[in-house]
């Protein structure tokens, strides 16, 4: 069974657990560093990305989490997810900081009051099927894709657009991030990509296991 960690410090918790649990994978609720522990995969959830970086730091998971994402662990960020997955932010508040990941400059509220909150239908070239309908809150926006100094293990791929180009959604190796809430318009085809991602992490991890304990 695939153990998938939610970070649970604030924000939209239950429906990514719904959504995962729907694929089929254990979902452990993150809250200190022992939860961390024989993860496969781990989901950022929405909320407030300032709070969630403050408590990552009362908890004593804030360096924990940042060492995982570096080692590859797949993740995938919806919203203030994305924030706290981007290298570099813009509109940060005071003190705030991420945990890195996806070498992508993202801007905070990047939409104005008019259209704080809005769905739209998606430009998504990875995915197949139907077009992805997506919630937009208080969302973040990818404004450069690429372009830091941070050496990564794959290039960053585009995974969402809105109609006008504007990026919402990125992929760099195992780590997602989308600037809006696909858990809750029930469209769970970029969690199946996360859950794939486990599955592959999950057999590298025991494989590593074996040749290991091979004498
Ligand atoms: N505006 C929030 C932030 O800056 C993100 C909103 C959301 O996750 N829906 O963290």
């Amino acid at each position: 069974e695939l153990r998938v960690g939610v970070l649970a410090l604030q924000g939209d918790v239950r429906e990514h657990e719904a959504m995962l649990r729907g694929l089929g994978a254990h979902v452990v609720r993150v809250r200190r560093p022992t939860d961390l522990e024989r993860l496969d995969a781990l989901v950022l959830p929405g909320g407030e990305s300032s709070v969630i970086d403050r408590l990552s730091r009362l908890t004593g998971l804030r360096g924990l989490l940042r060492e995982r994402v570096r080692d590859g662990l797949p993740v995938l960020g919806t919203c203030a997810g994305l924030i706290l997955l981007a290298d570099r932010i813009l509109d940060a508040a005071p003190g705030q900081e991420t945990f890195g990941g996806l070498d992508v400059l993202v801007r905070r509220n990047a939409f104005g009051t008019q259209t704080d909150s809005f769905e739209t239908a998606l430009v998504t070239p990875a995915i197949d099927g139907p077009p992805v309908r997506s919630a937009f809150i208080r969302a973040p926006l990818v404004e450069e894709v690429g372009g830091g100094t941070a050496g990564r293990d794959a290039a960053v791929e585009v995974l969402a657009s809105l109609p006008d180009g504007r990026v919402v959604g990125v992929r760099q190796g195992d780590r997602i991030g989308l600037a809006f809430h696909p858990e809750v318009t029930g469209e769970d085809r970029f969690h199946r990509l996360l859950v794939e991602a486990a599955r592959r992490w999950a057999d590298d991890t025991a494989m590593e296991r074996t040749a290991r304990d091979m004498p």
